[in-house]
This record gives C-alpha cells, sequence and structure tokens, in this order.
C-alpha cells in the first residue's frame, strides 16, 4: 500500500503546480476545426479474461480533449479539437458514435468496442451526462458484448456509473485508468495527473460493486525518472495494485511527443523514454515477483513526431517483437535474452527529496532555454 499521506507529505507542491502549468501552457489549441468524425479506427483481436479470443473494434471519437490536461507526456490534445470553441456538439458526438455501430459491409466482425474519447468518458464538460447515457443505450441494442471507455477515477462515481450500467442493459463494461504510479510524488507531480489515491480507490470499490472491470495503466519511466528509479516505480505499483485485488494491468513505456514537458525535456537532452532493456527488466521483475500478466504498448508507432523506446539497431525490432509476444503469452520464455548493448541499469529505491529536487533544477533549466 501506499504509505504517503495525502498532500501533506509530498515535497514540492509548488514543484507540482509549476509542472501542471507549463504543460498547461504547452499544448495547442489549433485554429482549424478538425471534422466531427472520430480521428481513429482500428480492428484487431484481443483476448478475454475468460481466455477466449474475440474481435475488437477501437475508436478514438473527435472530441474537444481533455478537460483535465495536465500530465506531463500525454499527446492527446495535438489531435483533437481542445481549445476550439465548439469543438465537440453533444450531436457531434452521437452522431459518430452511431456511424461507428452502424455495422457496413466488409466490415470485420467484433464483440468489444473500445471507445475512446482522448480524456475522461465520464466527466460531464467532455461528455455530458446525457450524452454518456445515450452511448450507453446505443451500445446495449448494438450487439456488442463488451465495452471499454477511459475515465479519470475522480469522475467514476456511483450516481454517474449507475444509470450507465443499467443503461447498457447486460453489456459488460471496463474502465480504464491511467493511474501511472502508486506513488505520489511520480503521479502527481512529475507525471502530473491529477488522481489521489483516495479517488482511485472509491472508484475501484464503485466499479466492483457495479461489476465493472478496471484496467489500470502504468507509466515505464515517467518523466525526471531515471531508468533505474524507473524499474523500483513500476515494481512498487504493480505490488500495490495487486494488493487491491487488480489483475489487468497494461505498462506503457513513455514516449516523447510534441508540445508536451516530455518534449521539452527530451530537447534540452534531460530526458529520454526507457530503454528497451529497462522495460524488458521492469517486466521480468514485475512476472517474477507477482506472477501478473503485463501488456506493452506504446513502443511503435506510426507517428514519425514522435520519440520511441529504443535500444540498438541488432536488437530493437526483436526486443519489441518478443514484449508484444509477451503481452499475449503472458509467458517470460518469450523475454529476449540479451544484446551486447544493454546498459547497465542500476535500480534504485525512490528517493523523493533527491527526485523533487531534480526535477525543479530541470525546469530551471527549460525556463533558461525560454520554454
Ligand atoms: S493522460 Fe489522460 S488525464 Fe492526462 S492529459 Fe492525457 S487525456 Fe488528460
Ligand atoms: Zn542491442
Amino acid at each position: 500500500m501506499l504509505e504517503h499521506t495525502l498532500d501533506s507529505a509530498v515535497p514540492g507542491k509548488d514543484l507540482r503546480r509549476r509542472i501542471g502549468y507549463l504543460s498547461r501552457r504547452l499544448r495547442t489549441s489549433g485554429t482549424d476545426l478538425k471534422p466531427a468524425e472520430p480521428r481513429f479506427v482500428d480492428f484487431d483481436m484481443i483476448r478475454l479474461p475468460n481466455g477466449s479470443v474475440v474481435g475488437r473494434k477501437k475508436v478514438i471519437v473527435m472530441s474537444g480533449g481533455c478537460s483535465v490536461p495536465t500530465c506531463t507526456m500525454c499527446p492527446f490534445t495535438n489531435f483533437n479539437n481542445y481549445g476550439i470553441n465548439g469543438g465537440t456538439s453533444r450531436e457531434s458526438l452521437l452522431n459518430q458514435v452511431r456511424r461507428t455501430l452502424t455495422r457496413t459491409e466488409g466490415e470485420p466482425a467484433y464483440e468489444v468496442l473500445s471507445l475512446y474519447n482522448d480524456g475522461s468518458f465520464f466527466a460531464p464538460r467532455e461528455i455530458p451526462r446525457a450524452v454518456q447515457v445515450e452511448i450507453a443505450r446505443l451500445v446495449a441494442v448494438s450487439g456488442v458484448k463488451r465495452l471499454v471507455v477511459e475515465s479519470l477515477p475522480q469522475f467514476v462515481t456511483e450516481p454517474v456509473l449507475a444509470p450507465f450500467v443499467e443503461a447498457l442493459d447486460g453489456v459488460r463494461l471496463e474502465i480504464g485508468i491511467g493511474l501511472q504510479s502508486a506513488d505520489e510524488l511520480v503521479r502527481e507531480t512529475l507525471v502530473n495527473t491529477r488522481i489521489s489515491q483516495r479517488s482511485f480507490e472509491r472508484a475501484l470499490s464503485v466499479m466492483a460493486g457495479l461489476g465493472v472491470d478496471p484496467k489500470i495503466y502504468l507509466m515505464i519511466k515517467p518523466p525526471f525518472l531515471s531508468e533505474g528509479e524507473a524499474v523500483t516505480d513500476v515494481v512498487a505499483s504493480v505490488d500495490y495494485l495487486t494488493g487491491l485485488g487488480v489483475r489487468g494491468m497494461t505498462l506503457c513505456p513513455t514516449r516523447v511527443s510534441r508540445h508536451t514537458v516530455a518534449w521539452e525535456l527530451w530537447q534540452t537532452g534531460q530526458y529520454m523514454p526507457p530503454n528497451l532493456w529497462t522495460v524488458v527488466e521492469a517486466v521480468r521483475r514485475v512476472h517474477e515477483r507477482l506472477a501478473v500478466r503485463v501488456a506493452c504498448v506504446n513502443l511503435r508507432g506510426t507517428d514519425f513526431e514522435s520519440v520511441f523506446p529504443d535500444a540498438c539497431p541488432n536488437c530493437a525490432d526483436d526486443v519489441v517483437d518478443a514484449l508484444m509476444r509477451f503481452g499475449e503469452s503472458g509467458d517470460p520464455a518469450d523475454l529476449p535474452a540479451d544484446c551486447s548493448c544493454r546498459p547497465p541499469l542500476e535500480v534504485t529505491p525512490l528517493d523523493h527529496e533527491a527526485i523533487a529536487a531534480r526535477a525543479a533544477q530541470q525546469l530551471n533549466v527549460l525556463e533558461r532555454a525560454g520554454v
């Protein structure tokens, strides 16, 4: 369990504000209204908790973006109508969902729908309550058996979730929550996500009471952390979640994208995404200690502007393939063996004071660079 108390014991509340301010300031609003159609649609096969493999449709609707866009690595506001007045009307959201659910000729079969909105599905400023419930009604009559959405936990409350689940009428719901780290300094200051331990645990219990499955995202190497600290952070976070009875977890190695704090840190030579061998080490330790299955995303992308976790040209592709295979099988024999490029890794404890001091110093460098 987390041992820090909320807020009071956190070194650098001021640091949190500084980072949050910078993170928001770097975001682009753009001026051109993007069309009211999903910005991403994809089909694949996924393995359900019961072991069966089923088709999935994954859609990211065009939205007005996250209403709490403070996270230091999150690039989503680059891709939607964030900050543009009139960027999302309730009609546009509903129409996008209606069109999404209309089966077209030649469309692959699917029974899982992942419906993402670049933010929190249950935030009323992003998707009004009535629209949330209307979406549930549309999904209920669509033949979809499982719906996946994402949300910050503070929006996942009983009065919001109960009518939604009722309107889903038997369609199983999964909510993805980007906790990122169980460590309060890492989560609330360095990643700068607005998730308190209290609201997270409360959301989990509301979900358990309504038969909703949690899927928790953890970052590998948030901005401001070293490779060795990142491994400690992941292991402790998985430990914490396992203690709460959470089984569905996804590890997300950080990628670096424009208009984020992570990007500016990278530009000034103060941050690199995790080395792929650090990802392997984190996965190995989590697996050995806790026997949980971990999937890896974010390792490859079609987005050429971002910087992804890497190793050397001889091994990088093989390591990514092996991690993907492991994500499917959960079998540590699938993890890659070694490569001469693998840098020494000293797994170090999280020294909060030292980390906060380093982060403040790195922000000073950004300031001096005119960021
Ligand atoms: S990670 Fe989620 S909560 Fe954080 S800025 Fe991005 S969309 Fe918003
Ligand atoms: Zn290598």
